[in-house]
């Protein structure tokens, strides 16, 4: 199930998640790297610091570092690092 949020710039788009350092670098305009994956529709990136974390040390730190974004930024930040989202339909 795909959740959706409300953006003040994209609208009703649905919700992504990346780590913080990769919404922040959206204010800084500083590049941290952007690795993405999409399971069932659910988007998700990180930067090169977290992408390097082994999985306990995420799990470990994932309520701290993770950052809900609309599709439409999720895009923005992606296209900032160079790379183009593929949609899945
Ligand atoms: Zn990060
Ligand atoms: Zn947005």
């Amino acid at each position: 199930m795909t959740n959706y949020l409300q953006c003040g710039t994209h609208g009703k788009q649905p919700e992504t998640a990346v780590c913080k350092h990769i919404a922040k670098a959206m204010k800084t305009g500083k590049e941290v790297g952007f690795y993405w994956s999409v399971e069932n529709q659910e988007y998700d990136a990180v930067c090169g610091k977290c992408n390097k974390l082994s999985d306990e040390q995420w799990v470990s730190q994932q309520n701290d570092l993770i950052r809900l974004l609309c599709l439409g930024c999720f895009k923005v930040a992606a296209s900032h690092h160079g790379i183009e989202i593929e949609e899945v339909a």
